[in-house]
Order: C-alpha cells, then structure tokens, then sequence
C-alpha cells in the first residue's frame, strides 16, 4: 500500500461503513503499513516502540492492554484511603503552584469535591511537562482525577495521577468509561499511546479480514474480530472488568482463538501434504510379526498393542509415518519400536535407532540382540568408542546394505553416515532432539517413516502446538505387576536413615542408583560431587558391597564396562550423574538416591525416578535435599511426592516454567503468539484445533468458497512468522 493512500486512512479517520470494501491481499498489505505513517507518530516514536515489536499497524492492533481501569466509580475524596486506586471528580480550588526540591521541579493542583480536599503532586518534571500543565489547568476548572492514594502531614495525595479536564456541560458519565493501560517502554507516554492506538483502532480495525469461516464462528459464537481488537482496547462501559483484567472477556477470546487457530490450520495444512508425500508401502509379514511378538519373555500389555496396530496401519499406507509415541518411563516403547523396525527389515529395507546417549544406544543393542535371538538379523552399533578402522566398516555395511538395523546415538545423521536402503527411522527420547534434526534424518532416506518417541511427555496442550502435525499413540499402561515408587523427600540430617534404607534393599540382593548433580567438586560450590562421594560411600558406608561410578567425561568405553558391570549385578550401588537419567533399564534396582534433589528440573527428576520401579519389587526414590532451595524447587518436590504420573508432572512442569523455559522455544519450534498464552488459554486452544482440522478434514483443499478467506491468509503468513517458527 502506498503511503499517502494510508495517509487518508490515518488522517481522516473512516467509519466502518464508509470503508472501501479492500480484497483480502489488499487488506494484509495495508496492515503491514509502517507506524512511522500513523499521524502523531514520529521518528523518535517509532524507534520507541519498535523496541517494544510495534512495527506496523497490525502490530499496534495486536499490542493489548496489560490492564484496564474502571473509571465509572466516582468516589468521594472523604472515603479515599492511602493505597488504593481511586477516581475521583472534583474543581481545582486553586492555582497549580510549582515548587523546588533543589533542582527538580515539582508541581501541586489542590483538588476539591465537596467532601474533601485532595492534592495531586507531580515530581521531578520536565520544563515543557510544566509548562503543559500550567497551560492546562485552571482555577474552578472541572476534572476527572485517577491514581494510587497516599497520604502525607494529613492530605490525601496522588502521585502523577491521570487528570482530564471535563467541560461543564459535558455530561461526566460520557467520560467514566474503561480505560486501557498498556505496557509501556522508555520514551512513550501511557497517554501518547492511548491517543494513538485508538486512532489506529478506530481507523484499521475494521481492515482486518477475518480468516474464520462463518460456519465455526456460528458454531462457537465468536463476536467477528474487527469488533474484539476494538473492544478489547475501549471496552464498552457496561463491559465486566473482572474478564478484561483477566484476559478471559469475549474480545480476549475471539483474538486468541484467532492465533490458535491459524496456527492449527498450518498444522493441519502441513499434515495434510505428509499424507500427499509418496513414502514406502510396506506389506505387513503377519506371521512372523506375532511369532516375534510370542517369543518375547512377556506378553504386551493392551496399550502397547493398540500403540503397534498405530504404526502397523501407518506402515502400510503409502505416504510417510509421522507418529510420536508418548509413554511413560517404563511403560515398554522399545519393543514396540523394535517391532516396526523388523516390519521394515522383512520388506528388505533397513531400518535406524536413534538413541539420545551412548548408553542408551548401547544399552538398546544388548536388549536388542537378546529379543531378536535367532531372528537372523544383522544389527549394528555405532557409537564414538568406535576405532578407525570399526567405524569405516560398519559404516561400509550400512552403505552396503548388510546391516539391517542400525542402532547409535545423533551420529546417525551425520553426513558420513549413507544408508543402503532406509525404511523407518525410530527416534528415541525425542525431547533431546531438535525439529531440525528431524528433518536432517529424513533426507537420510526417500521419505522414511518415522516414529519419534518420548517418555518426557510435553503437556498435551504444548504438543499441540508443537508436534501438532504428528499422529500421537499413547501408551497409558504400564506392564502389569508393576507397583509404583514411592518417593519421599529427605532433607541433610536424615542421611544416615536414608544409608540404612539403602542397606536395607542391597540385603534383599536389589540394587541402588544414587545420583549426584556434578562430576567432580569445583572450587566455587559447594555441591556433593560423584567422584568423591563414590570414593566415601565405597570406604566408609557401604564397604561390604561393590561401588561403581559412570558419569559422562568417562571414556565411552568405561562407561559402558561399569554399566554392564551393573546390569549383570556385579556393581551393587551404581554412582552416577546424569548421564543415567533416559531410558537405562536395570529391572533389579529398587531405589534411587537423589542427591541435591532440588537442583533438579521436574522431568529430570521424572526421568531419574523411572530408573526404578522397572522389575517385581516395591521401589523407592528418596529425593535427598538441602534446605536452601528455592520456592520453585519446594514447589516441584513436592509434585514428585504427590504423583508418579508423568503428563501430570508434566504439566506442572509447564505451569512452574512456562512454556519458553519448559521447552526452550528457539529450538523446539514453538511458535511464540502476541496475545495467546498456551498455559492461560488451553481450552481455547483445544477448540481452535478442532475447528481447525474439521475444516481441512471436509475440505482438504480448501476450494470451498467459504474457506477463501482462510486459504489467502494461510498462503500470505506461510511466507511470514511461520515459516521461520521451523512449521512452514
Ligand atoms: P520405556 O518405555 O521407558 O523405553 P522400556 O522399553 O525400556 O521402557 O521397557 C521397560 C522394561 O519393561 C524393559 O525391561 C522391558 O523389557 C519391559 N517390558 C516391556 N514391555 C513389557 C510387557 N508387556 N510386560 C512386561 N515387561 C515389559
Ligand atoms: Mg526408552
């Protein structure tokens, strides 16, 4: 749009009826009209605000109140009390008089209504403020008065007050509306930007085209979006102020609902050109897929099942897999993962493990050979230990097609790594990968499945947004006999209970995790170290069992023979950082010690609780804590005590974090939304998702003319904000 067009837009401001009717490419571009050619917007101004992202008109419609004042009560002066927000209106009694504190300049209106006298200071002001105010009032002048009340020597006062001068016959109630307060940053003044932002709304709301279908806002009665970016900067007097502090009134509502749902319609327009992909249609070896299944030493608990005839009906279909298979700690993803590996190898494909530490890796290639026995299958393990010579012939017969199932860590997609033949692709503990990574492991392969699986289950509502265009199976099931661990919080002067309970289990042959924040002491803290402490439990503690210790600057190859070393029982207490915290299986560990517990994030807490509870006996996690912790820290020990439910503990994660912190949005994709919050406004999400994808379900095209709208706007963003949030 060209500037002096907007300059008619700006400068005469047009009722919503009068406007020109703009087509919806139309609209978009005059949105994106700089602010610098609003009227009243200057260059200081501009350079302002774009510090606060304010960039264009479509930015400053978007920019909402933090807050609202209610200006409809009119208080008498006599009932002010010190501390609270009070309006008030009233006639100046007598000049503005200006005094000097050294230097600065002070300012004083005396105010009076008839019950009372009030003073309405400003401090420390400049010349031309004073100037402005000087000019600006006078005596028997009448007006409306807002702020914070104090007190001092007896007079009620107000600091910097929001003043108006209301003319005689103006009729006061006219004036005593809701007023919005918005979020200010150096340079601008709250009244500069309610003067211009309601130009901008009274000039361009009416412009924004609306991307919802009629039929979903009949359904879910949405109040059209040109009417909410209006209201919710002026409300209506008769609005409810209780919802628009809240961000919960219908205007809220409405442009949430919007950004959900574009977002949810990217989503769903992205899965939908997954479907289109032409992936691997894979004939399913039914037979030797349950003789597989009946030679496992268990039987698959249902959620499993329904999990594998997930991927099964995924796997035949002719377009890629794209599945997340969320399940708690423990719950028995591998062997599900295992199976579509094999339904890939039958079809003469290969088939990639990506695990997210060495251990794990080599840990799921010891339980891999043990169940795949005399199946006949070539798998191999690429880890760092690898020498030379190792690696380039097991790279070799990856090239070459010899080995069938490949199982390693992200060297996996590392440039030197060529497949053969790539079918499926499983991605284990996918929260240490990022969404790049994802794509990188796709062009290992035309176009493999892939299976991404997680235990750190993101709260529901976060994966959504994040991993929305994936299919979710969900195994809600533990195998049976399992009984939950119970987890208590111990503090210092109990260590020594904590050490008998600790003798207590190795007597009964189990075996103990204790687990410690750092590798060795730095000078600087204070922390329990695993080095040291191993040397300390070994001698002095615990000198009738065996103490090892694996922690992550051991060579890999250490790290591996001390894991082995445990798993077979020879090590009776295993001393470790972090690096045992996904995935490690040790079904005779039956507690774990958790050293420093409140340095420890919720899910890595979770994730270090499911190292236990995995075999027959009674397991418990002792989280041992120091008293210095912070309210966070109180907050999250005590959601581990109170539940083992790792989407609950998820989502209490969420709500202690946030969702920038809780998944770090930069790498994770997560789009970042001007007004939505993901944690507020869950269930408006949840509603937009729906609507969402019922639209793309019935038209996948979206040809259908009441769909137009949605289509251009979907074709015009794609090219914008989310494209770079990794979804585009
Ligand atoms: P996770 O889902 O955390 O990756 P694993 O796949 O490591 O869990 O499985 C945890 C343990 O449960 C393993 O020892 C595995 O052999 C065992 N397991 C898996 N499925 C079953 C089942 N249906 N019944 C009994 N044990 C099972
Ligand atoms: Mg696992």
């Amino acid at each position: 749009m060209k500037i002096h067009k907007i300059k008619t837009f700006a400068d005469k401001p047009l009722k919503p009826a009068l406007t020109p009717a703009l087509s919806i490419e139309q609209s978009i571009s005059a949105l994106k009209t700089p602010i610098n050619n609003i009227k009243g917007v200057g260059t200081k101004l501009t350079e302002a605000l774009s510090r606060k992202n304010i960039k264009t008109v479509e930015d400053m419609l978007y920019y909402l109140p933090r807050d609202y004042i209610d200006m409809r009560k009119i208080q008498n002066i006599s009932m002010l009390k010190p501390g609270m927000f009070a309006v008030i209106t009233g006639k100046v009694l007598s000049p503005g008089r200006t005094s000097f504190l050294g230097s600065k300049k002070i300012f004083e209106l005396l105010i009076n209504d008839g019950t009372g006298t009030l003073k309405a200071k400003w401090f420390n002001i400049s010349s031309a403020y004073l100037n402005i105010l000087r000019k600006k009032h006078c005596v028997n002048q009448k007006v409306i008065v807002s702020g914070f009340v104090s007190e001092f020597r007896f007079q009620k006062e107000m600091h910097h007050p929001d003043i108006d001068v209301v003319s005689e016959s103006d009729n006061i109630d006219k004036n005593l509306k809701i007023v919005p307060v918005y979020p200010l940053t150096e340079g601008v003044h709250q009244k500069t930007l309610q003067k211009i932002i309601r130009h901008v709304v009274e000039t361009c709301a009416c412009i924004v085209p609306d991307l919802v279908p009629e039929k979903v806002k009949t359904m879910l009665n949405l109040i059209p979006i040109q009417k909410a970016l209006k209201k919710v900067h002026f409300p209506s007097s008769d609005d409810r102020i209780e919802d628009l502090r809240s961000f919960s009134s219908p205007y809220h509502y409405r442009i949430v609902f919007d950004e959900f749902f574009l977002l949810q319609s990217v989503l769903a327009l992205k899965k939908r050109s997954v479907s289109l992909e032409t992936g691997i249609q894979f004939k399913i070896p039914t037979s030797k897929l349950s003789g597989f299944v009946s030679s496992l030493p268990f039987s698959l608990t249902g959620a499993q099942k329904n999990a594998l005839e997930d991927i099964i009906s995924d796997m035949k279909k002719s377009c890629p897999m794209n599945r997340l298979l969320q399940g708690d700690v423990g719950s028995g993803k591998t062997v599900v993962a295992l199976a579509a590996c094999l339904i890939s190898i039958w079809n003469g494909f290969q088939s990639a493990f990506m695990a997210p530490t060495e251990i794990l890796a080599e840990q799921h290639y010891r339980t891999v050979k043990a169940l795949l026995g005399g199946i006949g299958i070539t798998t191999i393990l690429i880890t760092g230990s690898h020498t030379k010579s190792e690696k380039q012939g097991a790279l070799d017969s990856i090239r070459l097609g010899m080995a069938n199932l490949i199982i390693g860590t992200h060297s996996l997609i590392q440039e030197s790594v060529r497949f053969h033949k790539l079918g499926i692709t499983i991605v284990d503990e996918q929260h240490k990968f990022g969404v790049m990574q994802r794509a990188e492991l796709k062009k290992k392969g035309t176009n493999p499945d892939i299976l991404v699986m997680t235990a750190t289950p993101i709260p529901r509502t976060l994966g959504l947004t994040v991993y929305g265009d994936l299919d979710v199976s969900i195994i809600n099931e533990l195998p049976p006999g399992r009984t939950p661990v119970q987890t208590k919080v111990f503090h210092e002067n109990r260590r020594q209970a904590v050490y008998s309970m600790a003798h207590k289990e190795l007597e009964k042959d189990n075996q103990v995790f204790i687990v410690y924040p750092l590798v060795e002491a730095s000078e600087k803290s204070d922390l329990m170290d695993a080095t040291r402490m191993a040397t300390h439990l070994q001698q002095d503690i615990f000198n009738e069992y065996k103490v090892g210790l694996v922690h992550g600057r051991m060579p890999a190859k250490e790290k591996n023979s001390v894991m082995k070393e445990f798993q077979s029982g020879n090590i009776n207490i295993l001393v470790a950082t972090t690096v045992v915290e996904v995935g490690i299986d040790i079904p005779n560990a039956s507690l774990i010690i958790i050293e420093h517990a409140e340095r420890f994030g919720l899910s890595q807490l979770h994730q270090l609780r499911g190292r236990v509870g995995r075999g027959d006996s009674d397991s418990i996690c002792i989280l041992l804590a120091q008293y210095k912790k912070s309210g966070d820290a109180e907050k999250r020990l005590a959601v581990m005590e109170k539940t083992s439910d790792g989407f609950r503990i998820a989502e209490e994660d969420f709500n202690i974090r946030g969702p920038g912190e809780f998944l770090g949005t930069r790498q994770s994709g997560m789009p970042d939304f001007r007004v939505a919050r993901i944690g507020r406004d869950i269930n408006i999400l949840l509603e937009a998702r729906k609507a969402a994808f019922s639209i793309f379900e019935n038209d996948p095209e979206i040809r259908l003319p009441e769909n137009q709208s949605l289509r251009k706007i979907l074709l015009e963003k794609r090219k914008g904000r989310f494209e770079l949030a990794g979804i585009g």
